[in-house]
């Protein structure tokens, strides 16, 4: 099996070595990946400027792709130019940081996964809770694990996958759950600090909001200690409004 291992935190991201030393137990892997971090790009793509890329060394006589990109271009380019037949499958991650709720959507681990499955190509997103002892080979071995069923159950379906662990410094996790993306977004929130030239500037803080009581999804899951699974998909079409709006009557007469 030939796995192509990407993520957002960049090609010296500890998450991202994690990651590809777990999946080299299940195939070959390459790794191309962003040369500098990319958290929250989302699925942006470079259209305007060159990508160059760099042979980055990986540590342990190995070599990555380091590309000065977006997640979504490092996904393109491997599939396209780079890796010299098509993966089987694309892994994105271990990212520092669950990507759960509507962070789904800013997330640029999960874009990856997403550009994998634009091609066909089984995807996965794997991120851990954030924590300053965040066992990244912990969360990378239990991606592996249910990437092997996964792939096995998929039998050649395209799948999308998005896998968050909880934190493992306080313990072994609870289970593994299959659940919703939270619809929970960001409590928002701004800092207005003054640079030392005296210019105003904000910094975003803010974090997940909690699930509410009796919703079943990623939040709350991860909340009580479990690893989450969600199937993903990237058709943004409301189908169910499709058939209401079509009995809107609407014409440009008006
Ligand atoms: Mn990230």
């Amino acid at each position: 099996m030939r796995i192509l291992v990407t993520n957002d935190d960049g090609i010296m991201a500890p998450g991202l070595l994690a990651l590809r030393r777990a999946m080299a137990q299940l195939g070959d892997v390459t790794v191309v990946a962003p040369t500098t971090p990319q958290s929250a790009v989302a699925h942006s793509i470079t259209l305007m400027d060159p990508i160059r890329v760099h042979r980055v060394s990986l540590g342990d006589g190995a070599f990555g792709y380091g590309v000065e990109g977006r997640p979504a271009d490092c996904v393109k380019l491997a599939l396209l130019e780079l890796m010299p037949e098509r993966p089987d499958l694309v892994a994105s991650g271990v990212n520092l940081g669950v990507n759960a709720g509507i962070n789904v959507l800013y997330s640029g681990t999960v874009a990856a996964a997403v550009e994998g499955a634009f091609f066909g190509v089984p995807a996965v997103a794997v991120s851990i809770e954030d924590s300053d002892a965040a066992d990244f080979d912990g969360a990378a071995q239990i991606a592996r694990r249910l990437v092997d069923q996964l792939l096995a159950r998929a039998a050649g379906r395209p799948i999308l996958f998005n896998i968050n662990v909880p934190d493992l410094s306080q313990g072994p996790p609870a289970g593994v759950r299959v659940v919703t993306q939270s619809l929970k977004g960001w409590r928002e929130g701004w800092e207005k600090r003054s640079d030392p030239r005296g210019r105003t500037y904000y910094w975003m803080i803010g974090d997940l909001e909690p699930e509410d009581v009796g919703i079943d999804s990623d939040v709350a899951a991860l909340a009580d200690r479990y690893v989450t699974i969600t199937p993903l998909q990237f058709d943004l079409t409301d189908h169910a409004r499709m058939e209401e709006m079509r009995g809107w009557g609407l014409g440009l007469e008006r």
